[in-house]
Parts: structure tokens; C-alpha cells; sequence
């Protein structure tokens, strides 16, 4: 199995449930549902003008690399030590089977993450410790959210900029089997202010939780 990859980085991860908390961050390429508001669209296509070596793919750019299992966990494990949590999210990770990636992380000792739009199954079964669904909607690349992906999820991480992006939400979840316990965060669109009133006021209406993309106050990726 090899994986079309853009970027290995160890971060603290600025969003959701784990914020603060380090991780490696391993960035797939590929992803066609087209959000406006994408703040990684460097990862949207596969020219093959930007396919490079892995060493070369690295860093916010749209170059990225085949590589396969071995070659990923050799990249990973050269990270700082002490971070024992991996992070695959995207692009749209779950377009490609995950299966042997998480399994290899686990065996190294790394506790697994992934962030999926939840247009594809490929984490399906494969013992992701933490699934984190941001669900979109009405996209220009279209690929709505599978009820299944959002029943995997132990998170899930809507962005909201208006009241209809709630009742969106609304309705996509009703009548699902979702996990028990599973946590919903509200995350303001773009930041804005209004976003942001719109969150804030829902979250403890609701007893949801309030995820606002830290890693973008200390400059992280
Ligand atoms: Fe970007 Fe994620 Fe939307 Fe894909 S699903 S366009 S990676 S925000």
C-alpha cells in the first residue's frame, strides 16, 4: 500500500477535543469536495508536475510523494519523541485505505487521530483511537457526509457561520445511531466575528464544545 502524502509535521493541534495537545501531523494529499474556505487547498490535486520525493514534498505546498508504509513510519518516527499521538487528516485522508498506515503507528506506540470530511470510508475498521468527523455540506466538489463516517465519529467538528450551517447539522444527524458520548464542536467559520457569536451562544445552549483553530494564533500549520 502506498500513500500520496504532502506533508509530516509535528504540531500542537489547534482544533477540537485535543487542542494542546502535540501530535504528528500527517497530511494526505487529495481532496475534491472544494470548501471556499479551505485552508489547505495545496492539497486538493495531484499534478504531476509536484509529484517529488518525500524529503522534497514537505512544508505548506502542493508538491507531495508516494510513499509507502515503512518510508512514512521512518518519517514519523524522526519527530520529536515524546509526541505519542498521530494525526492523518487532509486533503481528504480517508479516500485512501488506512488500515495499514494506523496499524503501523499503533505498533511504533503512537496513539491514532484522524480528521475526515467524512465523504469516504477508508478508517473505517482500521482502530483509529480518535475519529473526528467535520462533516460539509453543499460543497462545489459535491461528496455529501456518509451517515456511516458519522456514526464512526468520537468527534464531531462542525463549521458554522450562520444559523442554517446549525440546522444543517440538525439535520444530517437525526435519526443516526451515533456513538455514545460522541462530542460535538462548534468551530466559527473563518474565525469571524459573527461565526463566532453564532458558536459561542450554541455551544452552551447545547452543551456542545467550542473548538477555534489555536494553531493559527502561534503560527503553526
Ligand atoms: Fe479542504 Fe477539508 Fe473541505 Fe477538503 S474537506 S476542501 S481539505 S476543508
Amino acid at each position: 500500500m502506498r500513500y500520496q502524502i504532502n506533508d509530516i509535521h509535528p504540531c500542537v493541534q489547534g482544533e477540537g477535543v485535543h487542542a494542546g495537545v502535540p501530535m504528528v501531523l500527517i497530511r494526505l494529499q487529495g481532496c475534491g469536495v472544494g470548501c471556499p474556505w479551505c485552508d489547505s487547498k495545496e492539497t486538493w490535486g495531484f499534478s504531476e508536475k509536484n509529484r517529488v520525493g518525500l524529503a522534497d514534498a514537505l512544508g505548506t505546498n502542493p508538491r507531495w510523494a508516494g510513499a509507502g508504509v515503512g518510508e512514512t513510519l521512518a518519517f514519523v518516527r524522526s519527530r520529536p519523541p515524546k509526541i505519542r499521538w498521530a494525526l492523518i487528516t487532509g486533503g481528504e485522508p480517508a479516500g485512501q485505505d488506512l488500515a495499514p498506515l494506523a496499524k503501523g503507528l499503533k505498533e511504533d506506540g503512537y496513539r491514532t487521530a484522524i480528521e475526515t470530511s467524512g465523504t469516504a470510508r477508508g478508517h473505517l475498521g482500521a482502530g483509529f483511537d480518535w475519529i473526528c468527523v467535520s462533516p460539509k455540506f453543499d460543497m462545489p466538489g459535491g461528496g455529501e457526509p456518509l451517515p456511516e463516517c458519522l456514526e464512526s465519529a468520537h468527534e464531531i467538528k462542525h463549521v458554522a457561520g450562520k444559523p442554517a450551517d446549525i440546522d444543517r447539522l440538525d439535520r444530517a444527524l437525526d435519526g443516526l445511531g451515533l456513538r455514545e458520548g460522541v462530542v460535538i464542536s462548534l468551530q466559527p467559520e473563518s474565525l469571524g466575528r459573527k461565526a463566532t457569536e453564532l458558536c459561542v451562544k450554541t455551544v452552551m445552549e447545547r452543551g456542545w464544545r467550542l473548538s477555534l483553530q489555536t494553531h493559527k494564533f502561534i503560527n503553526q500549520r
